[in-house]
């Protein structure tokens, strides 16, 4: 009774309970499976039917191991990152794992981005970031794994870069990795070209292949969930409000000392010394700003929060992170981002401010961008 079922795609153990890890499958289907012998896990029935990968997440240590493979591979190291939360896109100690592999960095979403900025400057920008993080990529390059058309200039690097070799795609969960492969499968392959490649019973590293013209591969790795996003404390429905989906049109504020902006209940900006100045806030068209003065902040908070300040809604409030503060001194031209949700850019430097995000979400000051 006890017996193990495993799906016959990718030899994952089936499972009913947990819809983001390896091997679920709706118990309806498991039933029908039975009955007809063939049992897959949902992902290799969508990706056998749909023509569509759909992301695993592992634990860090599965995931370690999946990047120590990577490193005894010959390989073009493809990591997808979000260049709307370039922080929260990280994997931590990459380069070390990498080896002598090469690296090519993908910023996605550029579609959110305003397109007065330019994608020289953008490139740059996270050339200089990936630097400061130890990674040393060949090349980066800019997407929108919304756009078919834009699939084809991030081939043609691919390809540039690969010299023969197979390619892994990595990256955290959320920076639309799966949506990037996705668009690839549509472009390249027909879905009989497809395999999922755990044949080791049990295994964790668990991957799709895209098969490529030379008998190479493209490869798709399970993502790493980075914990500081926003996506982690907040459900679907807000996330969907708080995440951006079109091109952010940016809302400049004229703030006086000892002001406050809140960004619908989800984060809160202080301006606290500098004189009156300007602030501009990068964030979802549909999130909510509102202003008021620092000293009645905590009160309107307490009183409105669920209310006038959504999200989170009412009923999600009691179990609601409290928000929790960083203070910063701005030395040069930077932007305060809230991991997931967007950035305030301060355009001068002297200025002292604080943001607070969620517990666990993490605000972070950075060159500015824009
Ligand atoms: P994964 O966890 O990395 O596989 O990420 P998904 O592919 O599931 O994408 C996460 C979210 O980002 C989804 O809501 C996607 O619709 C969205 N997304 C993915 N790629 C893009 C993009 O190029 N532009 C925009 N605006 N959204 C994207």
């Amino acid at each position: 009774l006890n017996e193990e079922i495993r799906c016959i795609g990718c030899g994952a153990i089936i499972q009913t309970t947990d819809k983001d890890a390896l091997g679920y499958t709706p118990v309806s289907a498991l039933e029908k499976g039975l009955e007809s012998g063939e049992v897959y896990c949902q992902r290799c029935f969508r990706l056998r039917h749909y023509n569509e990968i759909q992301d695993v997440k592992l634990t860090d240590d599965d995931f370690l191991k999946l990047l120590n493979e990577i490193g005894t591979k010959d390989a073009l190291i493809v990591n997808v990152i979000d260049i709307f939360d370039f922080n929260g896109s990280l994997i931590p100690g990459l380069h070390r794992f990498v080896g002598n592999n090469p690296v090519l960095l993908v910023g996605n979403k550029v579609d959110l981005l305003p397109k007065s900025l330019k994608r020289g400057k953008m490139t740059q920008w996270l050339k200089e970031r990936a630097f400061e993080e130890g990674l040393r990529p060949e090349d980066v390059i800019l997407t929108s794994a919304m756009k078919a058309k834009e699939m084809d200039s991030l081939l043609e690097t691919i390809e540039k870069h690969r010299k023969g070799r197979d390619v892994f795609v990595v990256g955290v969960t959320n920076v639309g990795k799966s949506t990037l492969i996705n668009q690839i499968i549509k472009n390249t392959a027909g879905v009989q070209d497809l395999i999922t490649t755990s044949q080791f019973p049990g295994t964790t590293l668990d991957r799709i292949e895209i098969p490529l013209e030379d008998g190479k591969n493209l490869i798709d790795t399970p993502g790493i969930i980075h914990r500081h996003q926003m996506a982690h404390v907040l459900g679907d429905k807000d996330l969907k409000l708080i995440a951006p989906k079109k091109e952010i049109k940016p809302m400049v504020y004229q703030l006086n000392e000892e002001q406050t902006l809140f960004f619908g209940g989800v984060a809160r900006f202080d301006y606290l010394k500098g004189g009156r100045r300007s602030f501009t806030c990068f964030l979802s068209n549909d999130l909510k700003i509102h202003r008021t003065k620092l000293e009645k902040a905590d009160e309107l908070y307490a009183n409105h929060v669920g209310g006038m300040l959504q999200p989170p809604r009412q009923e999600e409030v009691e179990s609601f992170p409290e928000l929790v503060r960083f203070e910063f001194s701005v030395k040069e031209k930077s932007d305060i981002v809230f991991a997931g949700l967007g950035w305030v850019t301060v355009n001068e430097p002297g200025a002292v401010v604080a943001g607070w995000a969620p517990k666990g979400v993490s605000v972070v000051i950075r060159k500015s961008l824009i």
